[in-house]
Order: C-alpha cells, then sequence, then structure tokens
C-alpha cells in the first residue's frame, strides 16, 4: 500500500487534479493569446482574458532544481524523497517529486518524464523519473 497526502483543490486548481485522475497533465492554455501557464490562475498575466482551456502535456521535461527535504519526516515517504521543479518542454514549470532515481545522482538539467501515479487511498499525483535524452 502507498499513500500520498491529497491536495488542496480550489476552483481554479480543479480542473489539473481532475486531469490526473484521468491520467493526464493538463496545462492552462489563453484563450486569447494562446499562451500556457502555471500553476493555474484566472487571468492570463499577458491579456488579462479570463477565457481558457487546456492541453494534455507530453510529460517530458528537465530538471530545473531540486530538494533533498529531511524534515519534517513524512508517514508516506520512505527515507529519502527529492521535491524537484521540472520545467515541461511546452515551457512552464511543475513542482513534483523525482522517483526511480538515486537522490545523489538527481542534476539539473537532467531529462525526466512525468506520468500519473494513482495511490491506495484515491489520490492521484505526477510524479517524476530519468528518462534518456532525445
Ligand atoms: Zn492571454
Amino acid at each position: 500500500m502507498s499513500y500520498r497526502l491529497g491536495p488542496t483543490t480550489t476552483p481554479d486548481t480543479k480542473f489539473f487534479w481532475d486531469g490526473l485522475k484521468e491520467g493526464r497533465i493538463l496545462v492552462q492554455r489563453c484563450k486569447g493569446c494562446a499562451r500556457l501557464r502555471h500553476p493555474p490562475r484566472p487571468m492570463c498575466p499577458h491579456c488579462n482574458s479570463l477565457e481558457w482551456d487546456t492541453i494534455a502535456a507530453s510529460g517530458r521535461g528537465t530538471v530545473h532544481s531540486f530538494v533533498l527535504p529531511r524534515h519534517p519526516q513524512w508517514p508516506w515517504f520512505e527515507g529519502t524523497y527529492v521535491v524537484a521543479l521540472v520545467d515541461l518542454e511546452e515551457g512552464v514549470r511543475l513542482v513534483t517529486n523525482l522517483v526511480d532515481v538515486d537522490p545523489a545522482e538527481v542534476t539539473i538539467g537532467m531529462p525526466v518524464e512525468g506520468r500519473v501515479e494513482h495511490f491506495d487511498d484515491g489520490v492521484s499525483l505526477h510524479q517524476f523519473r530519468p528518462r534518456s535524452p532525445r
């Protein structure tokens, strides 16, 4: 069994978490100027449009930065875990965990690939792992 703390959703972020439950990493796209934005927010910072839709991200990206949190200890992580900022190839940045990698081997710029994992308590989260460069 594996568990994760569920996200706090708001009307602005609900589509993102619902997308994960369907296995997709969705990114908000402005209908006014077509720019992508993340984290989700109601108004485009470029053209002030309130109209938006979403695209499904490819999941390919690179590590922008990462940390290895030591405290507090959480019951749903065993040992050292990696929290990373990943730059998606679509041009937005996500907070995520890196898995299937020795934390000592994580580097800035490392190519990674994300997919959705469905945990036993009904929580669905995007998790990234190393990938071979294209
Ligand atoms: Zn816009």
